[in-house]
This record gives C-alpha cells, sequence and structure tokens, in this order.
C-alpha cells in the first residue's frame, strides 16, 4: 500500500484498510486509518526517528 506495516493498536492486526486521512504535524506524517478487523480507528505518526500509533498499543 504505502511501504510502512502498521499495526491496530487496539486488536493488533495488521492494517490493509481504509486510510481516511493524511496530514502533515510538525515533523511527523501522521495517517488516520481505520481497522477492517475490530473498526477502531486511530492515528499513526511516523516520523523521522520514530513511528507510533495513538492510541498506543497495548503492552
Ligand atoms: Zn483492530
Amino acid at each position: 500500500m504505502m511501504g510502512v506495516s502498521v499495526r491496530c493498536p487496539v486488536c493488533g492486526g495488521e492494517i490493509r484498510g481504509r486510510l481516511l486521512r493524511e496530514w502533515v504535524f510538525r515533523f511527523y506524517r501522521v495517517r488516520r486509518f481505520e481497522c477492517e478487523r475490530c473498526g477502531a480507528k486511530f492515528n499513526f505518526y511516523e516520523g523521522p526517528k520514530s513511528k507510533f500509533t495513538i492510541p498506543k498499543a497495548r503492552g
């Protein structure tokens, strides 16, 4: 899809589903996804030094 592997922070499934929005916040490229498995919506932040989701993954 876009060269990054993103996991849903709620169910842990790999996201192949819908990219809802994409924008830039400071140093980060932010993508908002909807998980096909559990329906959760979350933001994926990709910066020069780190990648993380909001909300953060459990465990
Ligand atoms: Zn999920």
